[in-house]
């Protein structure tokens, strides 16, 4: 008899800055290897924030070691002539180009689970199109709240402090340059 095919999971974390979407993979990442499973973690490049090249670094302060890609494609190049493993765990990937078709096709194709913790919405409060398809895709979708840090409240939103909030551009910082707000005292929505 044929043995079954896997079925594979497609697992997102997601929400704004501070809200623990990196804190929550890593905790998926350490299950995996305590469970004897093998687990390959990417972040972006451009993700330079702590000066921790090459980990996965929390606000916290935990991290894993990782591959820096740029786009989708260096994660197919980066398994080229080597075993698939048993998972891929993605950070911050609404700064990786092409990342939601090679999503995709690890999970779809390859049968092996892809975990990714992504931002949803800028700060000027677009959505991200390749976030928003990998949700459509998704076995499972968490969505983190952070504090706000004016009143207390669960915070949905990241608000970018510097003058130039309403700018699309993706632009790497951390708290000095963000911060989580809820819908009342983020400077873009008026309630
Ligand atoms: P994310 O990946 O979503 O940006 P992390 O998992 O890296 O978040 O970090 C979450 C941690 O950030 C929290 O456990 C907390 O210690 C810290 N933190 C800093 N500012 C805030 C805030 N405003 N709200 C919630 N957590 C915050
Ligand atoms: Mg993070």
């Amino acid at each position: 008899m044929v043995a079954p095919k896997m079925i594979p999971n497609l697992n997102l974390y997601v929400g704004p800055m501070f809200s623990g979407k990196s804190t929550r993979l890593l905790q998926q990442v350490d299950r995996y290897k305590f469970a004897k499973k093998d687990i390959v973690c990417f972040k972006p490049k451009m993700d330079n924030r702590y000066t921790q090249e090459g980990f996965i670094v929390t606000h916290g302060g935990n991290k894993v070691p990782c591959v820096l890609i740029s786009t989708g494609q260096d994660i197919l190049d980066f398994f080229k002539d080597k075993e698939l493993p048993d998972a891929i765990a993605i950070d911050e990937a609404f700064m990786i180009d092409d990342i939601a078709n090679v999503c995709l096709n690890f999970f779809y194709d390859k049968r092996i689970d892809v975990l990714v913790s992504t931002l949803d919405l800028s700060s000027s409060l677009s959505s991200f199109e390749e976030v928003c398809t990998l949700l459509g895709h998704a076995t499972k979708i968490k969505k983190c709240k952070a504090v706000c840090t004016v009143c207390g409240s669960d915070a949905s939103y990241t608000m970018r402090k510097d003058e130039f909030s309403n700018s699309d551009v993706i632009q790497v910082g951390g708290e000095d340059m963000y911060e989580a707000r809820c819908l009342r005292h983020h400077s873009n929505i008026e309630i």
